[in-house]
């Protein structure tokens, strides 16, 4: 499959589509929303880092980031996950996208919400302008951790135990609370129901340990 829009986010000004067969490498699939060439994406390291996509960095990939911002147009960014959670963010008056790795150390370390205060930051955004969109990721009927992991991650976001008695986390409810926690309203956050675990056309590292990722694309035109 090559790359595909989701209306996940509609608005005029912005496209969020998705590859499944992006590699944890390379970014080779054509898209009729933007040029290939342009993409910028992040060597991801399970951080709370959020980085500035800029003219400069076009086409790049920036080392030692898990989100990227922008207000330029034309200027993709991309994430690239197997399981972890995919958080787009677009702030319709002031013109910013956003795209973040959001795992379960990412979700730990609140990269969610500090890059929601770095649009704030930097580009004046107000939380009650951003739209949000969580794409496909790891669901919490799926998503088995051990016991030190769950209590390290929150009690809270323990939604149940495996049949090996091992602890269920719900990661993307903790992305949600984050937005929410920022001031975006939840009437503004999407959420996909495909869980990458449980549905063999997405990437999972949990069930293939592959080297395809899901890559998720956010561009304003
Ligand atoms: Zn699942």
């Amino acid at each position: 499959m090559g790359i595909n829009r989701t209306y996940l986010i509609e608005e005029k000004d912005v496209v969020l589509a998705f590859s499944t067969n992006v590699d944890c490498r390379n970014i080779d699939n054509s898209s009729s929303f933007f040029n290939s060439a342009d993409v910028v994406s992040c060597k991801q390291i399970h951080s709370d880092i959020v980085k500035i996509a800029d003219e400069s960095t076009r086409g790049t990939e920036i080392p030692d980031c898990d989100a990227l911002i922008t207000n330029i147009r034309n200027l993709p960014l991309l994430i690239r996950t197997a399981d972890c959670v995919p958080v787009v963010l677009y702030d319709k008056r002031k013109h910013v996208i956003a795209n973040i790795h959001s795992g379960r150390v990412g979700t730990q370390k609140q990269i969610v919400r500090k890059t929601v205060e770095m649009m704030q930051s930097h580009y004046g955004s107000s939380s009650s302008d951003i739209i949000a969109a969580i794409g496909p990721h790891i669901c919490g009927k799926c998503y088995e951790v051990d016991a030190a992991c769950a209590s390290e991650f929150g009690e809270k976001y323990i939604v149940g135990f495996s049949e090996s008695q091992k602890p269920l986390i719900d990661i993307a409810s903790a992305c949600k609370e984050q937005l929410e926690a920022t001031g975006v309203n939840s009437n503004n956050i999407f959420i996909s129901d495909i869980c990458t675990a449980e549905s063999p056309e997405w990437p999972s590292w949990r069930r293939d340990k592959c080297v395809e990722r899901l890559g998720t694309f956010i561009v304003l035109c």
